[in-house]
């Protein structure tokens, strides 16, 4: 673990030069795309954990910010709320979004966008990386219920789509994790509140433009993406995935547009 000292270096430049990633701290490296498995993850040191939280939470924006649209979260000049949905989409499933804290300050965030397409109760945020009862009841409540599913993919994963069909217990909620592969690996596994619910995943044919583009290495669909899908599934309205889809290819075209800015 590097010193506090060390570690406030992040949080000077949005946009660091390569050279940078030498100051980083070995939960930094987590944020590097297809990079090795989380050092503090694989030293298996808890206490580290309660520091690197910290460390998560300290600002790593600049103190003046560029204003920034209420809804999107974008920069204002490229606001992309054109490109929502003018109204919050109705739907009856509660979502969890488990975001790693490297997810919060990236540039081109999806998850305020998700949130942008959807009521305010039915899609709930929680930030960090270790979960368990005593920090976060409310999730261990919604983890042990029986209608709760968690999107992540693997051998023990059921098809999300097949597993509905059979299902005693028609599912209400459903938790994603949002980060890269390594840091969702991360959260995953070493929270034991999420081998509680079932946990399912999309075997779509749905291919990425968002990834083709943006995530080109690490990721197969975005979050927005993966909450659009599942969505479209339990709420069998294809009309979610749809625009979520055309939403996607229009964001994407107005990110590239505006990156300069
Ligand atoms: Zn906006």
């Amino acid at each position: 673990m590097e010193s506090q000292k060390e570690a406030r270096i992040l949080q000077e430049p949005v946009a660091r030069p390569p050279g940078a990633s030498r100051s980083q701290t070995p939960n930094a490296k987590e944020r590097q795309e297809g990079g090795p498995v989380p050092a503090a993850a694989a030293l298996g040191a808890e206490a580290d954990d309660d520091s690197a939280d910290r460390l998560w939470e300290l600002p790593v924006e600049p103190a003046k910010r560029r204003p920034e649209c209420s809804r999107c979260s974008r920069p204002q000049k490229v606001c992309l709320c054109p490109f929502l949905p003018a109204h919050p989409l109705h739907i009856s499933t509660h979502l969890y979004i488990i975001q790693h804290p490297a997810e919060e300050n990236k540039v081109l965030r999806t998850v305020p966008l998700l949130a942008a397409c959807l009521p305010q109760d039915k899609c709930k945020v929680k930030i960090g990386r270790r979960f368990s009862e005593e920090r976060d009841p409310e999730l261990s409540t919604v983890c042990r219920k029986s209608g709760t599913l968690i999107l992540y993919p693997g051998a023990e994963a059921a098809n999300l789509e097949e597993f509905i069909l059979d299902s005693p217990v028609y599912p209400s909620t459903i938790i994603i994790i949002d980060g890269t592969w390594s840091q969702a690996k991360d959260i995953f596994y070493k929270n034991s509140l999420f081998r509680h619910p079932k946990q399912v995943q999309l075997k779509t044919s749905i291919s990425s433009q968002y990834v083709i583009r943006m995530q080109p290495t690490n990721r197969c669909l975005s979050t927005l993406e993966c909450a659009a899908v599942a969505l479209s599934i339990l709420e069998k309205n294809n009309y979610i995935q749809e625009i979520s889809g055309e939403d996607m290819l229009k964001i994407t075209d107005a990110y590239w547009n505006n990156s300069h800015i």
